[in-house]
């Protein structure tokens, strides 16, 4: 089985993307940890492209997905072919939420890609982070890290993230879970855990 997880930069997946691993290790389950863009040697390269380089809107799309193709051949496919599971940090949903929503790609060239690069699959599961991009932004300042090019846009540039992560949610509200992020972290793992143990008995 497949499990994204989503949401605006400082939504706190990490740390909840590493407990749900050793969730399903404790369960016997093998499972691969991977990220978008990134996860194989051509699409890191892509992705330190696509963090740093200053691109036309299109070309930041077509290498997103690009990334995204050599992940599913090179490692996503074959992961779930050979019955182990998949836990991704980002997925198409994040090119629809920041490129669509947040820089104002065509909807319809969004489509074309996605359907070019992964007809009629999606992940098993989606976690959405969601939370006010203020909250948001304060965590990742606090990381005192240097931003990328992402997280150096400025708030209504979230908000539209943010909303077009909820739009999508509402697309697809069987696989998209959204969950409030803006709480403390046992009680967001507490929900996961919910709903990642009907995914394992399923
Ligand atoms: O989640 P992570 O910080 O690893 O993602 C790297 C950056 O790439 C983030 O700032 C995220 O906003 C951006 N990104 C994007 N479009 C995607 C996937 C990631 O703008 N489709």
């Amino acid at each position: 089985r497949f499990i994204s997880f989503e949401g605006i930069d400082g939504a706190g997946k990490s740390s909840q993307i590493a407990a749900t691993l050793a969730l399903l290790q404790a369960r016997g389950i093998v499972v691969e940890q991977s990220r978008e863009p990134g996860g194989t040697p051509v699409g890191e390269r892509l992705r330190e492209l696509l963090l740093h380089e200053p691109m036309d809107l299109e070309t930041e799309a077509i290498l997103m997905f690009a990334a995204r193709r050599e992940h599913l051949a090179a490692r996503i496919e074959p992961a779930l072919a050979a019955g182990r599971w998949v836990v991704c940090d980002r997925f198409s949903d994040a090119t629809f939420a920041y490129q669509v929503g947040g820089r104002g790609l065509a909807r319809a060239k969004f489509d074309v890609l996605e359907a070019w690069v992964h007809p009629g699959f999606q992940p098993d599961l989606t976690l959405l982070f969601d939370l006010p991009p203020e909250i948001a932004a304060a965590r990742v300042a606090s990381t005192g890290a240097d931003p990328d090019r992402f997280e150096r846009e400025q708030r209504d540039f979230f908000v539209r993230v943010r909303e077009a992560y909820l739009e999508r949610a509402r697309m697809a509200p069987q696989r998209i879970r959204v969950l409030d992020a803006n709480r403390a972290p046992e009680l967001i793992r507490a929900d996961i855990e919910r709903i990642v143990a009907a995914l394992v008995g399923a």
